[in-house]
């Protein structure tokens, strides 16, 4: 297979900074879209990955899935893209496109299991697979996504991943006009999380443990916050939340917010801490409550959702950085001082 060298930033261990870099990215094949990477978030996954919180870690790891640019080729059968066209990529770059799952647009729940944009095996090309802190992107047209021009392109690369996350379950749990709505955690995932339920129509409260971002919590769009370590403020809204979002990147108590829940409400989960939760029996048989799961979104619905953002202006308040600031910008976002996603201008990476 013919290859191109690119440079990227990764890393080789899960006890090396990151650092430059030379990866192999395939030439476009029929259907693929080459992408020049303009902008790439930083998620907190692109973190858990790197330092191996879940184990199975493949190094050296590239990371970076919420890709945007402007598309450089395409191959022979591409016919949804043109060179010069903006387009993104996300967590997904590949599935088995039979499996039921893949059939009802769930590929995230590939029964193959996807090809993750970085640190996953590629089951068509071999090797494994790298992601956005690089020059460009090759892959297949099916998972690329249409960047709405409206939004500004550096704003709109945590939308990606970040803004499929957090709208895939408020849409699957219909939340809409009178829905009362409780958003834990305001980092990258949850600060879009507010500005997607709102527009939704919900009314939204958020969960913080930032005396600051208590207080920023209304310029991004939420109807109230709480501070979660104070046990006064914590009981304004016991039994009273219809849905929770759950976004929490480390352990933690879910047991006080299951009790936020109204009868038949829904806490549903996509923070992903490395450590198991545990959960008292009561808070969830008294109310008939519901604790769940969800993971990023399918690829039709991502395009849903990268319009609907369009349509309502929302996009992450962001800091934008160069490359060679990633390892500072890694210890502030294990420490949650982010406001609130960190984007690469990968101009940077041409220094
Ligand atoms: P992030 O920007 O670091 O935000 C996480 C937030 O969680 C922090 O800002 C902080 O909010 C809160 N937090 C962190 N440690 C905490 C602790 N010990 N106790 C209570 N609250 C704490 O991360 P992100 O990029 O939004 O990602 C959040 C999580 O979702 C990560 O675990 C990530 O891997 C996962 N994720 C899952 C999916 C999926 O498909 N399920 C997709 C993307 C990301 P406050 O400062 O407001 O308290
Ligand atoms: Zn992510
Ligand atoms: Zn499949």
């Amino acid at each position: 297979m013919e290859t191109k060298q690119v440079k990227a930033f990764g890393t080789e261990a899960s006890t090396q900074p990151l650092k430059e870099m030379i990866i192999e990215r395939r030439a476009t094949t029929a259907h693929d879209v080459e992408i020049e990477i303009l902008f790439c978030g930083i998620c907190h996954s692109d973190l858990h990955q790197v330092k191996n919180d879940f184990g199975g870690a493949i190094y050296p790891i590239v990371p970076g899935h919420e890709i945007v640019g402007r598309v450089t080729a395409i191959g022979n059968h591409v016919t949804k893209f043109n060179v010069g066209d903006l387009a993104g990529v996300g967590c997904i770059v590949d599935s088995c496109r039979t499996c039921n799952p893949c059939k009802d647009g769930f590929e995230q729940f590939c029964e193959e299991g996807a090809t993750f944009s970085f640190n996953s095996i590629d089951q068509t090309y071999g090797g494994h697979t790298f992601g956005g802190y690089s020059e460009s992107i090759v892959t297949d047209e099916k998972y690329v996504l249409n960047i709405p021009k409206t939004l500004d392109l550096a704003s709109a690369a945590p939308l990606l991943c970040a803004g499929i996350t957090v709208y895939s379950p408020l849409n699957h749990w219909k939340i809409g006009k009178g829905s009362k709505v409780g958003i834990l955690g305001i980092g990258g995932l949850g600060h879009v999380a507010i500005k997607i339920a709102k527009a939704m129509g919900a009314f939204v409260t958020v969960f913080t443990t930032s005396q600051l971002k208590v207080e920023d919590a209304k310029r991004l769009g939420a109807d109230d916050a709480v501070l979660s370590s104070d046990p006064e403020q914590m009981k304004k809204y016991l039994g009273k939340l219809n849905f929770i979002l759950d976004t929490v990147s480390a352990k933690h108590d879910v047991n006080i917010y299951l009790n936020q829940l109204t009868v038949d409400g829904s806490m549903v989960l996509v923070g992903l801490p490395p450590e198991p939760l545990s959960i008292v029996a009561f808070n969830v048989i008294k109310g008939r409550r519901s604790f769940a799961g969800s993971n990023i979104g399918g690829i039709a619905e991502t395009q849903e959702m990268l319009d609907f953002c369009a349509k309502h202006n929302i996009a992450a308040d962001i800091e934008l950085i160069n490359i060679q600031d990633i390892n500072t910008a890694y210890t502030r976002l294990e420490k949650g001082d982010v406001h609130y996603r960190f984007v690469i201008d990968m101009a940077s990476l041409k220094k």
